[in-house]
């Protein structure tokens, strides 16, 4: 056997084998057309096999990974990307992706049968009916109005094409979902994709392409070997816009067609802005997923430099911001509505040219090559990262992590917790952008930073989930290079300290630390969380709780740091049903039992809840607060809609030694000290006690309680 061959490729394998189809392929690197395959010609598609491909002309070797020969290298500009794939190798590795089950289809549908269902709704007479009759499941259909705009726009766009026996590149082919549109319609297709995570689900999900890795700036094929070149929803991702198109221009025929279909794009004066407010709440963007907004020009800039060269043919989807002139308004000319609906609207290309360069909106583009262009092509980058290297790693989370966390470029390193740079960066490694005067920085699910240990033995992280809606158990793992090195349970609305020795790191290197929310709860908002200190530091005793946010905490945490220490909890109802009963709920989770003074005329609701005694009832609030209680004796919590009715339901329970403030819950779970400022000796209740005179605000009287409380346990 080859000893270039996989290590672990076994003989008595019988899983199919494919011969690399290297046609109008051309050496990335030398530009010759001199790649040959170097082993046996068939690959298994479950191996890896470095150098499987060899180019005759300049002695480079190519990585066959899992069936794709890799014509390219990875550069570090990519490592971001490439830590992303490795920091979810375990679940890919759970999604079965090297072994023979089905493939994993857009939402769990096979692509044929997503283009089935797309097209006869499309034709059908009665879209709804056909729709119902389908048995789609729900997730389907959330995905159906998208993936039917996009189908939409597809057959508009390319109506006037002859698609069958024509030779297609698809460029940014992801798992092949658009790429089969073209299989479809009878077109010899190949594929071109980064990842090989990517490529390879492509492959068994669109087995009758040709699948090619590499990147988009060096394209692996020879000049004019393309009747179609199409990007779909694919250019903004591309780091390099222009030098990508120029590419897809020079391996098209004279006679061919460019086609980019599903991109976003900006003003051209505009800044970063822009796409950070887009995307600081994009659960995807907040996940690894780099999405752009280029600027109008990036997508026109390669072709206006070959215009004689080319027929140019500009769509929008939609557009925003569409400056009208006075003419036009005095006309009454029929307005640039902001959506096209579902259909796109062609520009002539002048007025295209001179529109939407001051315009945000939706863009495709056709373009047909008149004449051969020949820009000077790139090579790719020295010192970067092999493809086979990189997948081969993939075994190993922790190791693939730890080798990439080393290529991080030196600016993305040792970052400052609420440093205000390189905000993209933040936000695909899961940080929002900072709040100035906040101390703290929120994250999404998962949050990176890149750090060197010089010396110190321990992780410290400070962090809070600050979701307090609804109560779960939330908890937080931390990985250090991809090994999880430690696992803690939050009370949400409490600072939570976690210190961790880190024997095992080496020192003076670039360590990837990674922190993970997990919760039960489905709400994007329950797997934020905030982060106010992480870094480095002493080997110490952990304090579970630090000190209490005070104004910003839910009932669970009032329990958890001691504050509601009686059982049953004495309560003050509002007349908001709903709420009473999710705080009751909540106080049951914790083992409270409830003690509730509610309206009169809802008393009788809450006679037949579990655990819960109705003490007392009051009537519609009056002026004097006369209206009375029959109960004021030891009351703990209020439970009301808003702080005012907070106020007035406490106003009614205040005699000579009742409270003269109090803890009440609001809707959303958040905990408030309501009252007024506690100028007497005694603030009575009993968890609060003589605080003396100095006392001056609610903090320093729950500071004093949290201490007390500390100091009794
Ligand atoms: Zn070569």
């Amino acid at each position: 056997m080859d000893s270039r061959a996989a290590t672990n490729h076994s003989i008595t394998d019988s899983r199919p084998v494919t011969s690399p189809d290297l046609r109008d392929c051309q050496c990335p690197i030398c530009k010759t057309r001199s790649l040959r395959s170097s082993y046996e010609k068939c690959f298994d598609p479950t191996q890896i096999y470095e150098d499987g491909i060899v180019c005759e002309s300049c002695g480079q070797g190519f990585d066959v990974v899992w069936g794709v020969p890799f014509l390219g290298v990875f550069e570090e500009a990519d490592v971001l990307s490439l830590i992303e794939i490795a920091a979810n190798a375990d679940n890919y590795k759970r999604a079965s992706l090297l072994c023979e089950e089905s493939p994993t289809g857009a939402a769990g549908l096979e692509y044929a049968r997503w283009h089935d269902l797309l097209e006869g709704y499309h034709l059908s007479p009665d879209r709804q009916a056909f729709l119902a009759g389908q048995g789609v499941s729900a997730e389907v259909l959330s995905w159906f109005p998208n993936r039917y705009g996009e189908h939409v726009l597809f057959r508009s766009i390319t109506a006037g094409l002859d698609l069958s026996n024509e030779h297609v590149l698809d460029v940014g082919a992801g798992s092949g979902f658009d790429s089969y549109k073209f299989v479809r319609a009878g077109s010899h297709v190949t594929c071109l994709e980064f990842s090989p995570i990517l490529a390879h689900a492509g492959l068994r999900n669109v087995p009758q392409a040709r699948w090619i890795g590499g990147s988009s700036k060096v394209l692996p094929f020879s000049a004019g070997a393309f009747d179609l070149v199409v990007a779909n929803a694919a250019l903004h991702h591309i780091r390099d816009i222009p030098r990508t198109i120029s590419e897809m221009l020079r391996v098209l025929k004279p006679g061919g067609y460019l086609l980019t279909l599903c991109d976003s794009y900006r003003r051209n004066d505009s800044d970063e802005d822009v796409e950070i407010n887009v995307f600081k709440d994009n659960t995807a963007v907040l996940s690894g997923v780099n999405e752009n907004i280029p600027r109008f020009d990036d997508f026109v800039l390669s072709l206006l430099k070959h215009r004689d060269r080319l027929d140019i043919r500009i769509f929008t989807s939609e557009v925003h911001g569409v400056q009208r002139n006075w003419l036009a308004r005095k006309l009454r000319l029929p307005r640039i509505g902001k959506q096209h609906g579902l259909h796109p609207k062609e520009w002539a290309l002048e007025e295209a040219l001179d529109i939407l360069p001051t315009t945000s909106g939706g863009l495709a583009l056709l373009v047909r090559l008149e004449h051969a262009i020949s820009d000077e092509q790139l090579r790719p980058a020295d010192g970067a990262i092999r493809p086979g290297g990189f997948a081969r790693s993939l075994d190993s989370q922790a190791s693939a992590v730890a080798e990439l966390a080393s290529h991080i470029p030196s600016g993305f390193v040792d970052m400052p917790l609420l440093d205000e740079r390189h905000r993209k960066f933040c936000l695909l490694n899961g940080w929002k952008p900072t709040v100035p005067g906040q101390g703290h920085r929120t994250a999404y699910h998962r949050a990176r930073v890149f750090h060197t240990n010089r010396g110190r033995d321990a992780l410290h992280v400070t962090v809070l989930a600050p979701h307090l809606q609804r109560c779960d158990s939330p908890t937080l793992e931390l990985l250090i290079n991809g090994r999880l090195v430690a696992t803690r349970l939050l009370c949400r609305g409490l600072w939570t300290d976690i210190v961790v020795p880190i024997d095992s790191v080496e020192r003076d290197r670039v360590i990837a630390v990674e922190l993970r929310l997990t919760t039960s709860l489905a709400e994007d908002e329950a797997k934020l969380f905030h982060v106010r200190h992480i870094g480095f530091g002493d080997r110490r005793p952990e304090h579970r709780r630090s000190e209490a946010d005070l104004e910003h905490y839910g009932v669970e945490a009032l329990a958890e740091i001691g504050l509601l220490s009686s059982n049953p909890v004495r309560m003050v109802l509002s007349d908001d049903y709903a709420h009473a009963i999710s705080t009751l709920n909540r106080l049951r989770t914790m083992g409270f039992d409830a003690e509730v003074i509610a309206p009169r005329d809802q008393q009788r609701f809450f006679l037949s809840e579990p655990r819960v005694k109705v003490v007392g009832a009051y009537d519609k609030f009056s002026k004097d607060g006369s209206a009375g209680f029959d109960s004021k004796e030891g009351i703990v919590l209020i439970v009301a809609r808003d702080r005012p009715s907070a106020e007035a339901l406490l106003s009614l329970c205040v005699d000579e030694r009742g409270l003269a403030h109090c803890f009440a819950v609001l809707p959303g779970g958040h905990v408030v000290v309501c009252g007024k400022a506690p100028r007497a000796r005694s603030v009575g209740g009993a968890a609060i006690g003589k605080i003396g005179a100095a006392v001056t605000s609610f903090t320093q009287v729950l500071a004093h309680m949290l201490k007390r409380a500390a100091a009794s346990r």
